[in-house]
């Protein structure tokens, strides 16, 4: 088979390497997935392939459950990981961006004023702890 020519140097070289892997004379081509063992396509293999192991972590049964609403669970686990996209994140990207928090206009906008130290955020706990009669804590880290 002719291959277009190269329009670098880099490009005959890929080329060059290229030429391994035609099928000799006589040869049959066929096409494999190298991650997978049989050489055909699995998502489950290609998904174990793909990332990286890591502890499970103890918490992971209190959002992922079957009866779950997904958009709790990943706004959730994104508090978790400290991930949301609150203003002192976003602000990282964007220094024009105020991180005045926007429930309070007191302090910046981080996971753990948003969530527990915020005013706010503050008497909607107590409220709900009330309600539950459990004990309430402002404190992110436990
Ligand atoms: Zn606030």
């Amino acid at each position: 088979m002719a291959s277009p020519p190269a329009r670098s140097p880099q490009l005959v070289q890929i080329q060059m390497h290229l030429f391994d892997f035609y099928p000799k004379e006589g040869e049959e081509d066929s096409v494999g997935w190298l991650p997978s063992s049989s050489g055909s396509f699995r998502t489950g293999q290609t998904w174990h392939w793909l990332r990286s192991e890591q502890d499970r972590k103890i918490w992971y049964k209190l959002f992922w459950f079957s009866q779950a609403i997904p958009k709790h669970n990943f706004i959730s686990w994104l508090a978790i990981l400290n991930r949301l996209s609150t203003r002192t994140r976003q602000r990282k990207w964007t220094p024009a961006i105020l991180d005045t928090c926007i429930l309070c206009n007191n302090n910046s906008e981080t996971n753990e004023h948003l969530l527990f130290k915020c005013s706010y955020a503050g008497r909607v706990w107590q409220q709900l702890s009330n309600m539950l009669a459990i004990p309430f804590t402002d404190s992110w880290s436990g």
